[in-house]
């Protein structure tokens, strides 16, 4: 009988351990299954946590360097000092993990490590080392998550041809590093190593960077990404990659002349993006669907082609991020609980931690033109926010996409300081059917970087105040 439970969650990362924490908490028995050692999955242990910790102090690092002085905040002989470095960012990774573990507990949630491996619709085996053991649940939720992707003929090594995970953890600041891919993962990473030193080039297939981005962003961002010193190939196309040992050598073809170039270079990092990770689930025995990209297929309530078992996060479609994949966990814990769950996929906001940082939520104005929906446009720089130019960091702006007939909010796009926090506002906004009126009617703190978005929403209505 111990092994016996309501559900099942395959996966412990924010997708999984969310999901049992919920469904433990509205009386289920959940156990929650989980390979890595330690819980957290993708986001805790090899993601969100230890990037964003990485850009914390590589931010830090460059301040103190760059800005300070002329700031009157007189240092002299800063060094770094990576080992340390690394450490506290282990450490915060850490402290988070048990943080988890440390939750299951205080919400009875039961943690089996191990891989978990369907045997039924109502049955896993799990193996842990040499050991084999059974369980049984009434439903299953699978949250394996993603993995990195390469290209045709890329051999990721993790020395000097390295995934995301290598880039958190290399020993040494190299020379120079080549980022293959444009995307979110490769130009937060681009920045931490740019900032201790390291000469950064992103090769990158389309002509623009981070696709999928509102363009009038994408192209501010690369002009202030490329104003730190990181250099753009865009348009290229990788041919090969090849470790020498001492350096690695990078060919690419120009897209619009056909021309090899190549880059020597002391480290690459492929950062292409991510797939399902399903491996040795034995889906296809018990009658689970993927589809062309390796998902696995849901309906609307996150079901499988087998009635009990769900599928969440990064393991199915949709954006790969953390928190899509827990508003997942929470809307399955609470389908199963007899409730009615609900993920809101317009309103899942995204954000770039660079600095400054990138933020948005909603529709881009690419995506409103391919539907012919007709909308207003409300833009306000953050050259003209007081907060901002007090704190010398005025680049980037807000802009807010309405509906021309009903003034509803379509979509927000910020690049400028702190607004991967200030997003929050635009999503909730959003999710109680705001219209620009009525943000542009709300009393925002002075003096604060939230006032260039009541601006944003004054000049959807072409009535900013301070500009
Ligand atoms: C460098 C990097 C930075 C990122 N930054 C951000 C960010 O800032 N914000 C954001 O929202 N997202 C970010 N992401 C994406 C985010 O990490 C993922 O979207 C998120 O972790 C997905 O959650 P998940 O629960 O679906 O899967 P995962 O977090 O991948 O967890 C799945 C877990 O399942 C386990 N598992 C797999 N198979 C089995 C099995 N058979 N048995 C037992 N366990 C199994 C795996 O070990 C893993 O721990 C980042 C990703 C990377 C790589």
């Amino acid at each position: 009988m111990e092994n016996n439970f309501d559900l099942i969650v395959i996966g412990g990362g924010p997708g999984g351990y969310v999901c049992a924490i919920r469904a433990a908490q509205l009386g289920l028995k959940t156990a929650c299954i989980e390979s890595r050692g330690s819980l957290g999955g993708t986001c805790l242990n090899i993601g969100c946590i230890p990037s964003k910790s990485l850009l914390n102090l590589s931010e830090n690092f460059y301040k103190a360097k760059k800005d300070f002085n002329q700031q009157g905040i007189e240092i002299s002989n800063i060094k770094l000092n990576i080992d340390k470095m690394m450490s506290n960012k282990d450490k915060s990774v850490q402290v988070l993990t048990k943080g988890v573990e440390f939750l299951f507990k205080k919400n009875k949630v039961t943690y089996v490590r191990g891989k978990g491996v369907l045997f039924s619709k109502n049955d896993v085996i799990v193996y842990e080392k040499n050991k084999k053991e059974n369980y049984k649940a009434k439903n299953i939720v699978i949250a394996t998550g993603s993995e990195v992707s390469s290209l045709p003929g890329i051999t990721i090594n993790e020395k000097n041809i390295v995934s995301s995970t290598g880039a958190l953890s290399l020993t040494k600041v190299p020379k120079k590093l080549v980022v293959i891919g444009g995307g979110y993962i490769g130009l937060e990473m681009g920045s931490v190593w740019s900032r201790l030193g390291t000469e950064v080039s992103v090769i990158e297939y389309l002509d623009h960077i981070t696709p999928g981005m509102d363009r009038e962003v994408s192209k501010e961002f690369q002009k202030i990404l490329s104003k730190q010193g990181i250099k753009f190939n865009l348009n290229s196309k990788v041919v090969s990659v090849k470790d020498q040992g001492n350096s690695v050598l990078v060919k690419y073809i120009d897209n619009k002349t056909s021309k090899e170039e190549k880059i020597e270079t002391d480290k690459v990092l492929v950062s292409v993006g991510r797939k399902p990770y399903t491996e040795g689930l034995n889906l296809s025995k018990i009658g689970i669907k993927k589809d062309n990209k390796g998902r696995i297929e849901v309906n609307e309530k996150l079901q499988t082609a087998v009635n009990n078992i769900y599928a969440i996060g990064d393991v199915i479609k949709g954006p790969m991020l953390a928190h899509k994949a827990e508003e997942e966990g929470i809307a399955v814990a609470e389908i199963l609980a007899g409730q009615s769950g609900h993920v809101n996929y317009q309103v899942i906001p995204a954000v770039v931690y660079t600095s400054p940082e990138v933020a948005s939520v909603g529709k881009t104005e690419e995506q409103l033109k391919s539907e012919n929906k007709n909308y207003k446009v409300g833009k306000f720089p953050f050259l003209a926010n007081s907060r901002a130019k007090v704190n010398n960091q005025t680049e980037g702006f807000v802009k807010i996409l309405a509906d021309s007939n009903t003034d509803k909010v379509l979509g927000v796009h910020i690049i400028g300081p702190h607004c991967g926090d200030m997003i929050a506002e635009m999503a909730l906004a959003m999710e109680f059917g705001a219209s620009a009126e009525d943000i542009a009617r709300t009393c925002h703190a002075h003096p604060t970087h939230t006032e260039a978005i009541k601006e944003a929403a004054l000049a959807v209505d072409k009535r900013p105040i301070h500009f």
